[in-house]
């Protein structure tokens, strides 16, 4: 083990882990907005146990989890490990990135030291019951996102996973492109083919809530290249034309509408038709877009208390509501009316599986998946791009900070 830092690019000979690294880390005495949160400071580098991997990061993708890790809420993720043993008081965040693999622990199969490698964000027990009977990973007990609820993510010179988080990274790729869009991507995917028989199929309409944020620009494109019907919803005409260079079909800017958040009472009946009459005019809107009298055969929900109710309105009989987070909030309103009347389905997604992952690196590879990466950051920006979500000041698409990587637009340590 050597005791010399090594600067930001500098890489050590492979293997040889160095005592100390730098990483741009959040403790709790500076929970709050994400731009005081973040700080680089020099820490312990982890050393791979095993099945673990240890990374030299080269860029790491930016995603919404952080800002709930740097808030400390709705969960102080320091604590919730203290909790369970662990002794850090800090995180490190990061959920997905790309690198080369720089040591391995014992009994890592699948990567050898020198590979380059993109890493997927879903950590789990391969040795836990549910999975030797063969659940999907992402359903299990054991179910973690790393760089969130795992320590050691990709917010540093070095990055800790298990093998089974490193796949090849596609070759044509920057490292920028390459650490940002599987989060997103894999993500999007399951809500859009996971939950059978609610997939997209040929000519289904689909809406799709912040169709120029991460999540929302994988989906046009996942809806597209399936022959669906992307209509997408924005806050701006810049994010307008921005879902529409993707293949949306269709936009809607939701600034136009105000009945946002909880329902209103229904023995509340002035109040209540004043909201109906607001989401039937947003569903003429999204007749307007797609060019006919159709409703969404699929929502792609991620927005949460602010558009549940308008979600669960739309949706077609029989279709689905996929729903994988609450930007706006936790707390939203179901009438239950239209969900047995009509027959339709609310589908919490949370992550994907290592198939769905793959798919989606397999389509970026093959250059049918743009990863939309619109702004890359220098290591200390890591905090600023979280701002920026935060604010919801964001570019369209996704995010990426380089690490290790000295530039934008290299595709491998070669
Ligand atoms: P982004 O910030 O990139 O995009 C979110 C978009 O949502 C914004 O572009 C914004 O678009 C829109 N939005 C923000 N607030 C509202 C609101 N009140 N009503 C309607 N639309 C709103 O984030 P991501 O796409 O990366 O992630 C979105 C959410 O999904 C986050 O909460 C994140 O934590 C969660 N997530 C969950 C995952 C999981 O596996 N469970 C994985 C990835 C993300 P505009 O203002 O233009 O309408």
């Amino acid at each position: 083990m050597t005791k010399k830092l090594y600067e930001l690019g500098e890489m050590p000979p492979l293997g040889d882990v160095p005592e100390k690294m730098y990483a741009n880390l959040i403790r709790p005495e500076r929970f709050g907005e994400p731009r005081k949160a973040f700080e680089t400071e020099v820490i312990d580098t982890p050393r791979p146990g095993r099945g673990q991997v240890l990374v030299w990061v080269m860029a790491a993708g930016i995603n919404y989890n952080n800002v709930w890790a740097g808030l400390g809420h709705p969960l102080d993720v320091i604590a919730a490990r203290q909790k369970q043993g662990e002794p850090e008081n800090f995180h490190i965040g990061g959920s997905e990135g790309s690198g080369v693999v720089f040591a391995v622990g014992e009994g890592v199969s699948g990567v050898s030291v020198g590979d380059e490698v993109v890493l997927s964000g879903g950590l789990w027990n391969e040795q836990g019951e549910d999975i030797r009977l063969g659940v999907d990973p992402t359903l299990s007990s054991s179910l973690r996102a790393w760089g969130y609820e795992a320590n050691y993510g990709s917010f540093a010179q070095f990055a800790l996973v298990s093998d089974y988080q490193c796949h090849p990274k596609p070759k044509n790729l920057t490292w920028e492109s390459a650490a940002a869009f599987i989060l997103t991507g894999a993500t999007a995917y399951r809500q859009l083919f996971g939950w059978a028989p609610n997939t997209v199929k040929p000519g289904d309409p689909v809406l799709i809530w912040g169709g120029a944020g991460g999540l929302g620009s994988m989906a046009i494109q996942l809806v597209r290249n399936a022959g669906g019907i992307p209509i997408a919803v924005v806050s701006s005409e810049e994010r307008a034309e921005y879902c529409r260079s993707l293949g949306a079909a269709g936009v809607i800017d939701r600034t136009r509408f105000s009945h946002w958040g909880r329902m209103p009472d229904l023995s509340d009946t002035a109040a209540y038709a004043a909201w109906m009459s607001e989401v039937r005019a947003f569903g003429r809107s999204f007749w307007e877009a797609l060019g006919e009298r159709r409703a969404p055969r699929i929502v792609f929900e991620h927005s949460g208390q602010d558009t549940i109710p308008t979600s669960m309105y739309l949706c077609d009989i029989g279709g689905m509501v996929t729903i994988c987070g609450g930007t706006s909030g936790y707390a939203a309103d179901v009438d239950l009316r239209f969900l047995w009347m009509r027959q339709k389905r609310l589908q919490g997604s949370h992550g994907f599986n290592p198939a769905q992952c793959r798919a989606v690196i397999n389509l970026v590879a093959s250059g049918l998946l743009d990863p939309c990466v619109s702004r890359v950051f220098d290591f200390d920006g890591i905090g600023e791009a979280h701002q920026l979500l935060h604010d919801n000041q964001q570019q369209p698409g996704n995010m990426a900070a380089l690490v290790n990587a000295p530039r934008t637009g290299l595709t491998t340590l070669a």
